[in-house]
């Protein structure tokens, strides 16, 4: 291990030190072990975007096909169960909800249009987010209004979102994909509810990395994606919470077969099933649900307080090395710099974001991701990154800047940053 050199002060090596001295009384350390990572020289940093494969997870696929290949249709007696059952487990370990609350299904942005058409049945206002959430979030949002009728607004602040919201439906993200800014889920839930708006809540990029309590928060409804940090694979089943109180008054805007009662009566006209099964639609993808399942076993074992710990600790290594790093480079921090309200990853913003993104993975094996119009995402997956790599990473960014490397990098768009 050699301490790089040139023209970033004194006291680097010892620095370094300190972030393998981390590493060194981490105690999910062992975790990464449990993680297939093929090119360990190469820092991933986008374990925010997509999280890596566990072999937990790879043998949950592998015996999703042998249970498919020795019972064919019989396996239905027990797959008919997945959704809730993984839901209810997904609700105890890792969302603080309760039993009969969380259901594993179809895709996050299926599943806000569900909640939100739901949601908008009971309440007659507008469609309302913040003009910074998620795109998909603000397209569901958007194409809801007009199928009702509705306003749809696009709020500039969190307060403004609130008082657009009256009687009608705000879905905001717990962490902002961007900033990783982490928002008070009890404070803006009793501020929608004391104007009588519904909250939907975005866990996309809270799930498995920070401490959740929806039942303790009175949230009363969520969704989120599980290929984050549940690390459950690309495409691999969202989720949907309704509180308990409520699921009974909300319909699914999709009268599918298997979110009716008694789906095998097979009968004329559609009634919901009772409880949050109502917001199944079709046949379930089973072997993404079993997918989630083994992933939500490793967060178990790890503890979501040791995960949020560790990423609290990850991000200020980082946020503490951007500023003695790059801020003279121009680069600006916009993740909040107090840990209790930030998520996993750290947004850099810089004129040249982009440009430093593809010369991170292009020139200096690390993988950030980009996201317009100029923030660089580091993101920092508390189970498969060690301190050494944050540390390493903000290290070639700062060499990167400091030679000026990233502008030799040809301009240019790809379908996927
Ligand atoms: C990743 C993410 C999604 C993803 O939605 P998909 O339907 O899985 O494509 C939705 N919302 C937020 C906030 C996200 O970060």
């Amino acid at each position: 291990v050699t301490a790089p050199g040139g023209g970033a002060g004194d006291g680097l090596a010892d620095a370094r030190t300190a972030a393998e001295a981390l590493d060194g009384r981490d105690p999910l350390s062992s975790f990464r072990g449990r993680f297939e990572i093929p090119d360990p020289q190469r820092i991933y940093l986008d374990g925010n975007s997509l999280g890596r494969l566990s072999s937990d997870v790879r043998r949950a696929i592998e015996r999703a096909a042998d249970d498919w290949a020795t019972r064919a249709v019989e396996g239905w007696t027990d797959w008919i169960e997945l959704p809730a059952r993984v839901g209810d487990r997904l609700a105890r370990s890792v969302l603080g909800a309760r039993a009969g609350e969380v259901l594993i299904a179809d895709s996050t942005t299926v599943n806000l249009y569900k909640l939100a058409h739901a949601a908008a049945d009971l309440r007659p206002g507008p469609l309302v987010t913040d003009a910074d959430n998620f795109p998909t979030d603000r397209y569901v949002l958007e194409g809801v209004a007009r199928q009702r009728g509705r306003r749809y607004v696009e709020a500039e602040s969190l307060n403004a979102a609130i008082e657009a919201a009256a009687a009608g439906v705000l879905c905001l993200s717990h962490v902002d994909y961007r900033t990783g800014a982490l928002r008070p889920m009890a404070e803006l839930t009793a501020s929608t509810s004391s104007t009588d708006g519904l909250l939907v809540w975005d866990l996309s990029h809270s799930a498995g990395a920070v401490e959740i309590d929806l039942a303790a928060t009175g949230a009363q409804l969520a969704v989120g994606c599980s290929y984050k940090y549940l690390n459950a694979g690309p495409g691999a089943p969202a989720y949907l919470y309704v509180h308990r109180d409520l699921v009974g008054e909300l319909r699914s805007p999709i009268q599918g077969w298997f979110g009716r009662r008694e789906q095998f009566s097979m009968g004329s006209g559609y009634e919901p099933a009772d409880g949050i099964e109502r917001f199944l639609a079709g046949t379930p993808p089973i072997a993404g649900i079993m997918a989630v399942d083994a992933a939500i076993g490793i967060v178990e074992e790890a503890g979501l307080a040791r995960i949020a710990e560790k990423g609290r600790a990850l991000t200020a290594l980082a946020i503490e090395r951007a500023d003695a790093w790059l801020t003279v480079h121009g680069v600006e921090v916009r993740t909040p710099r107090q840990p209790a309200v930030r998520g996993h990853h750290v947004a850099l913003a810089h004129p040249s974001a982009w440009q430093l993104a593809r010369a991170l993975i292009e020139r200096a094996d690390v993988v950030p991701d980009f996201r317009p119009p100029d923030i660089l995402r580091l993101g920092f997956a508390p189970l498969t990154t060690s301190f050494v790599e944050a540390w390493d990473a903000l290290d070639r960014l700062r060499r990167l800047l400091e030679d000026g490397a990233y502008r030799q990098v040809a301009a240019g768009t790809r379908r996927v940053t």
